[in-house]
């Protein structure tokens, strides 16, 4: 089941949740709706579910208009945040329900209930635990019962939001691994809601970056974590420095140090935002004219295989994270207090002119 959004709109009284919205989401495809909380995900996610109408803008699944048809229409599972389990009822019973409550022309036997619920079970890795209540699961537990019962009624759209997003962190990290391979088997077209920039680029074939009501970028998680398009996108996803500078005939100025940016040959005194990842920069103990920026090392965390180091610039005062190896730490042999060096090796460079930041 493909699902195209085109040109949704969507207000609650003065306020525009969703503005303009155009999203195809092909056969088979698990898509991360990412972006900051407020930015229109879960609003989306309730339009293409049919729980919400649109104010302008068409949905279509299969190329068919399905602007005005219900959720029950539409045929989607659900999985929310706050597993909706009924509580008087086991968790046979639980994934059972969506079964039963067919009409009785369309409901299943009693023996087909019986097997496709212990299908499911052994899909969602569940066996033995049929006759437990909720009460008596692990959050995490309790979400893929929440997923068998959703996939029960054989959904022709997935629709997840925020599904972990009340589990702790290493249970989150293990069911959302799972989930990326129940996906693989199933190929049930699916949308993921999240606010968690890790989860959606671990599970996601593309995710779609929301804010404010617009899709700002949209990409499989590599184009948006290596090529994000605005300074929006590379400040959300993921730790970055910022400088403040001028670009003039190729060359950035930043602070006490130039850079060359060649794509900016044509560019005359134009002010510029230089973003640097904390493991785009190069750390030397001796200075080399004026290409590095000399920094005083306020901190040292050198747990795992990545040392991360907070640094103050002696020439502006701002501060710098940077990242380097294990290996290169020790050959610097570095300690907090002293004076360094740091270079961006990569910077991405955006001129506020051409955005609103
Ligand atoms: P979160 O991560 O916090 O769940 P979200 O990106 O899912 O955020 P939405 O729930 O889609 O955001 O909400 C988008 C905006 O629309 C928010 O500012 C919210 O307050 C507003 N909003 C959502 N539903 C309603 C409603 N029924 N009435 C009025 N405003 C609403």
């Amino acid at each position: 089941m493909s699902i195209d959004i085109i040109n949704v709109t969507k207000h609650f009284g003065s306020f525009t949740a969703l503005n303009n919205v155009n999203l195809t989401i092909p056969t088979g495809e698990l898509v991360a709706l990412l972006g900051p909380s407020g930015s229109g995900k879960t609003t989306l996610l309730r339009i293409i579910a049919g729980l919400e109408k649109t104010d302008q803008g068409t949905i279509l699944f299969d190329g068919k208009d399905t602007t005005a048809r219900d959720a029950q229409e539409r045929q989607v599972g659900f999985v929310f945040q706050h597993y909706a389990l009924f509580r008087h009822m086991n968790v046979f019973e639980n994934i059972a329900f969506g079964l039963k409550v067919r009409p009785r022309k369309l409901r299943p036997s009693k023996q087909e209930i019986h097997d496709k619920v212990h299908q499911l079970l052994e899909l969602v890795k569940l066996e033995g635990l049929a006759n437990r209540y909720p009460s008596q699961l692990s959050g995490g537990q309790r979400q893929r019962v929440a997923l068998a019962r959703a996939l029960a009624v054989e959904p022709r759209v997935l629709l997840l939001d925020e599904p972990f997003g009340a589990l702790d962190a290493k249970v989150r990290k293990e069911l959302r691994r799972w989930l990326r391979r129940l996906h693989d088997e199933l190929h049930i077209t699916s949308v993921f809601v999240t606010h968690d920039q890790e989860e959606a680029l671990d599970v996601a074939d593309r995710i779609v970056i929301l804010n404010e009501g617009r899709i700002e970028q949209l990409g499989s998680p590599e184009e948006v974590y290596e090529r994000p398009q605005t300074p929006f996108v590379y400040n959300f996803l993921g730790n970055v420095n910022l400088f403040h500078g001028r670009i003039h005939q190729g060359k950035v100025r930043i602070g006490s140090i130039e850079v060359d940016v060649p794509q900016y040959a044509h560019t005359l005194d134009t002010e510029a935002i230089s973003y640097v990842r904390p493991h785009d920069f190069e750390i030397e103990r001796e200075a080399r004219g004026n290409e590095l920026i000399p920094a005083h090392i306020l901190f040292i965390r050198a747990v795992g295989p990545v040392v991360h180091l907070e640094l103050k610039r002696e020439d502006t005062g701002e501060l710098v994270e940077a990242e380097l190896s294990k290996e290169r730490y020790r050959e610097l042999a570095l300690k907090t207090g002293e004076t360094v060096y740091v270079k961006p090796k990569d910077l991405k460079i955006f001129i506020p002119e051409d955005y609103v930041i």
